[in-house]
């Protein structure tokens, strides 16, 4: 039987400006997700949001939004985060990436929303905003140490996950055995002996169905993937489909099938279902999540 949910808990619970923060060795994240609610990310150490279903305070420093999907849960307060920064004569463009199937749309939304505040027509300008395509990796504007590559995941709209690069320069395998003498006069004398690397950070998966976990199986080589786990009771893994949706006994499958050596060291579960306390969920995510992953997995409750 499910729990009834109290609702002082469910205030709390439910609260989308009551910002969660995970800690991590690199970099924390911060924001909120709960299903039909709201969405958002923020990474202070990347410069970087992940979607915009509010947009706290705390978000409008950040120069760079990427955007997974325009359901309003995820998107709505996008145009919220240009407008305060304007009011508080932010002298930087935020740039916003936004997803190539949607783009257009955004656009129009942008300008329908502008001319509603009672904006004149000729008045209206674009904020900064870069149309991303699957496939196609970018560097993100103010900070080109990081790149960004977006893929398709499956939802029940277009919807992109984004998996965060970091850009090094690394020592060229055949000059690894050099001694640091020989290294520094190589170096001078204008020999290339590095060459460019790019790591993983982190994987965001958006809204997504479970089996976008195993098809886009590269987001496992980031140390940290944050993915959706809307449902999680025994008979809701049709509902899971049917919505669009990861059912946590996609991800369980999913990690029993990587295999623990995999590089992810952290799981961040999030956007749950609205009608499950935080009581529920720990203790399905007990129980589903396979032993060798236990350690890996937290929940952004
Ligand atoms: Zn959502
Ligand atoms: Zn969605």
């Amino acid at each position: 039987m499910k729990e009834v949910t109290e609702p002082d808990k469910q205030h709390s619970t439910h609260n989308a400006l009551r910002q969660i923060t995970i800690e991590q060795k690199r970099w924390n994240l911060q924001g909120f997700s709960i299903s039909g609610l709201s969405t958002y990310f923020q990474i202070s150490e990347l410069d970087l949001c992940v979607d915009m279903g509010e947009c706290p305070m705390s978000a409008l420093s950040l120069n760079h939004v990427l955007l997974t999907h325009s359901h309003g849960d995820h998107s709505r307060c996008l145009m919220r985060h240009n407008s305060l920064r304007r009011m508080m004569q932010n002298p930087t463009q935020a740039v916003y990436y936004i997803p190539a199937p949607v783009y257009d749309l955004a656009v129009d939304l942008i300008r329908a929303e502008t001319l509603f505040e009672g904006v004149a027509q000729e008045r209206f300008y674009l904020p900064r905003l870069e149309c991303v395509k699957a496939g196609e990796r970018f560097a993100l504007a103010y900070r080109k140490d990081l790149e960004v590559l977006p893929f398709n995941v499956k939802h029940s709209i277009a919807a992109y996950g984004y998996t965060i690069l970091c850009k090094k320069k690394k020592l060229k395998k055949e000059y690894t055995g050099c001694g640091r003498e020989e290294i520094i006069s190589m170096k001078k004398s204008g020999v290339e002996i590095e060459c460019e690397v790019r790591e993983p950070i982190a994987s965001f998966m958006g809204d997504c169905l479970g089996e976008s976990l195993w098809e886009e199986r590269h987001i496992w080589d980031s140390p940290t993937v944050v993915c959706e786990c809307t449902f999680l009771d025994e008979d809701e893994v049709s509902m899971a489909r049917k919505k669009g949706h990861t059912h946590i006994e996609h991800i369980a499958q999913t990690l029993s099938r990587v295999g623990s050596s995999m590089a992810c060291q952290n799981i961040i579960l999030t956007h749950f279902s609205m009608k499950y306390s935080k009581k529920h969920v720990l203790s399905v995510v007990n129980k589903i999540i396979p032993e060798e992953f236990k350690e890996r997995v937290r929940v952004f409750l």
